[in-house]
């Protein structure tokens, strides 16, 4: 890939069911702008993808591995279903996308493989253990005395700091060890999947960022990046694209 040219980065995106104006159902994909608009900042091409039927283990997840450099990620209004890792269902968790989650899975799994720069946000980072074996805590009602999570001021401001651990992918992006970042989550991480490292924490031990020790680049953040100016945010991007840049 020559300097002028632009890595493609995946937007992973869900099903959004609604009635339309003739009152006939209808399914559009819905995600927010900023994480393309983050990528394009960066020197990357944004290109959004949601589940499209059929069997998306098959053909589909090896176009999707054709056409990219680095996979997003990201989060939503939805939870992962605990049967992905071997729980019940807990009252406040959901509401679920199983045809989003699979397709994500099944993206996460390829690019993995493949060894292709991973970039997970909020519901995102939450895969990211997931997928590795690793369990989320359905709700912050199951913490004693968690910060505030789910703040209530815009995700531009910050909600609370998070603490960077020292020999992490995530320090050596930021190059600090203590940030400002927004929080609009209700569940967190639990047990630590196979070869998954913690790379930041909030001061109530809450994980807000996590790695993978045996990829070039498989970073999962709790917060979302992509809604906060400050530089020390939009670092996380322009790595994320260079080493997509180098990969492909
Ligand atoms: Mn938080």
């Amino acid at each position: 890939m020559s300097e002028e040219e632009q890595p493609t980065i995946l937007i992973t995106t869900g099903n959004t069911h609604f009635t339309d104006r003739r009152g006939s159902p209808a399914t559009d994909w819905v995600v927010s702008a900023l994480y393309a608009q983050s990528i394009r900042a960066a020197g990357g091409f944004g290109l959004v993808l949601g589940p499209s039927g059929g069997n998306e283990a098959d053909s589909m997840i090896t176009d999707a591995l054709r056409v990219m450099d680095g996979l997003l990620i990201t989060g939503g209004a939805f939870d992962i279903h605990p049967s992905y890792y071997h729980a019940e269902s807990h009252p406040s968790s959901g509401p679920f996308d199983d045809s989003r989650t699979s397709l994500e899975v099944a993206l996460l799994k390829a690019a993995l493989k493949a060894d292709k720069p991973i970039l997970g946000i909020c519901g995102g980072m939450q895969l990211l253990n997931v997928v590795q074996g690793g369990t989320l805590i359905q709700d912050l009602s199951l913490l004693t005395e968690p910060l505030e999570h789910e703040q209530r001021a815009p995700r531009s401001e910050p909600g609370h700091t998070i603490k960077v651990a020292k020999d992490t992918l995530l320090h050596s992006i930021v190059g600090v060890s203590k940030i400002g970042v927004n929080s609009t989550h209700h569940q967190v991480i639990g047990e630590l999947g196979s070869d998954v490292v913690v790379s930041a924490k909030a001061s109530d031990d809450v994980i807000e960022a996590i790695e993978y020790r045996n990829a070039s680049f498989a970073l999962g953040v709790q917060w979302h990046p992509e809604a906060m100016e400050e530089k020390v945010h939009q670092s996380i991007f322009e790595h994320f694209i260079r080493a997509a840049k180098i990969r492909a």
